[in-house]
């Protein structure tokens, strides 16, 4: 089964089509078509026919992993030769395509289908200065899913940074230790101070409200996933993000990624005090797309494509301005129901505040399937070993090492995923 999934949505990377123009090309019904690429576990699965299996084998061979030779691709997004990660400024539309299409091949080792050594021996340093979960814990999986190994650091606290060392010294340090670094801080700029001494990786994994780059590439690898699944198209698409974008990384890393797209409608939703910086709001605007800053979810969500969430960054604030936090900035069960259409894509970057009553995406919504965030949790492995692979230049070496993963996984990770996760 995996392998039709796999073979009808190869064909359509490859011929860079979505569902509802793949099913016109074939002659069938986008109906037919869902049927074929639901997991053989769903009720409503169906076997491709045999003529249709074989006009896909027909098509022209899939580029390798990595178009063009291995290293052209980290040189495409990297600065003066070093191979840092630190601003989804890095990007043009084609790189972060060419980048994601790495992160496509991955997934069968994201899935626990396959298994790769392509980076045994390697030795992450994962330097964690302000809480992290997802992103902490997934860079690791991920550099070990490539294979190799990571050694952790977490909070100043058990840093030498406490006893009043420089970024400089411990970048110098730690590049004697390691092969490639992640590192989240809670100064704007400080992950880029950290990369200029060292010639090693450096991905920016959160520096303050500064910026949040591959959280931004898993966003967007999401919303191009999901998006195939309803047959949409990044351009032109309607995207509310909502909640406290003045202090939200996430959402600055993810407005300029998006803008490499064409003609979307960004509606920003964000209470007063609370709002985009303006910068990022003229940037948007002057690469040609439309930006309406609203203050009410009312007006915000309407006909959204995407909804994209936020948590209020309370650690960033003073208690004056939490006050100043209107209590209408709730998405549950209700919000969705009266201001959202059926195929609108829920998105957060987490964590989410689970507490009754919060000010933030609610728990009533979590069978609902348009609720992407597990979803958009389990891309950033893929998405993650894709930056790795490619910034260690190894990514072309990744299909030529895969090996069967010999132990048994779930076929559905949690109990409220939706049919279409595509885990199966
Ligand atoms: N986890 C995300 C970040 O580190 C979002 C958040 O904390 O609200 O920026």
């Amino acid at each position: 089964m995996e392998d039709q999934q796999a073979t009808l949505r190869n064909a359509m990377t490859r011929l860079d089509l979505t569902r509802d123009s793949f099913a016109d090309r074939l002659g069938v019904s986008r109906r037919a078509l869902d049927s074929w690429l639901l997991p053989a576990t769903s009720g409503e699965h169906r076997r491709m026919p045999g003529v249709v299996a074989k006009l896909l084998a027909g098509l022209p061979e899939a580029p390798p992993v990595a178009a063009g030779a291995p290293g052209e691709l980290r040189a495409r997004f990297t600065k003066r030769g070093k191979p840092h990660l630190l601003s989804v400024a890095q990007f043009d539309r084609e790189t972060v395509e060419a980048l994601l299409r790495v992160a496509e091949a991955m997934e069968p080792i994201a899935r626990r289908r396959k298994v790769t050594r392509v980076l045994e021996g390697a030795v992450l340093g994962n330097l964690f200065f302000e809480p992290s979960t997802r992103t902490r814990v997934s860079f690791g999986a991920a550099f070990c899913r490539l294979g190799g190994s990571v050694c952790d650091t977490t909070g100043f606290t058990f840093s030498s940074m406490v006893k009043g060392e420089s970024i400089a010294d411990t970048s110098r340090v730690m590049s004697g230790y390691v092969d490639a670094i992640v590192v989240r801080h809670p100064e704007q700029g400080s992950v880029a101070e950290f990369a200029r001494h060292t010639h090693l990786p450096v991905i920016n994994g959160g520096d303050g409200t500064g910026e949040h780059p591959t959280q931004a590439l898993l966003d967007l690898y999401t919303i191009r996933r999901e998006f195939e699944r309803l047959g949409k198209s990044v351009d032109g698409a309607r995207v509310a993000m909502v909640g406290d974008l003045r202090h939200g990384r996430t959402v600055h890393s993810l407005i300029r990624l998006l803008s490499l797209y064409r003609g979307l409608t960004f509606r920003l939703v964000a209470p007063p005090s609370l709002e985009m910086p303006p910068a990022l709001v003229e940037a948007a605007a002057a690469a040609g797309h439309k930006v309406e800053q609203v203050a009410t979810l009312a007006d915000g969500l309407r006909n959204a494509d995407v909804l994209y969430a936020t948590r209020i960054q309370k650690e960033r604030m003073s208690g004056e301005a939490l006050e100043a936090y209107p209590a209408d900035f709730r998405i549950d069960r209700r919000a969705l129901a009266t201001l959202c259409s059926p195929d609108t894509v829920v998105m957060h970057p987490l964590p989410r505040d689970g507490s009754a009553g919060a000010n933030d995406l609610s728990t009533d919504l979590d069978d609902d399937p348009r609720l992407a965030i597990f979803r958009q949790t389990d891309n950033g492995i893929p998405v993650r070993m894709a930056v790795f692979a490619v910034l260690l230049g190894v990514e072309h070496l990744v299909g030529r090492d895969l090996r069967d993963a010999p132990w048994i996984s779930p076929a559905r990770l949690g109990p409220g995923d939706a049919p279409f996760h595509r885990l199966a």
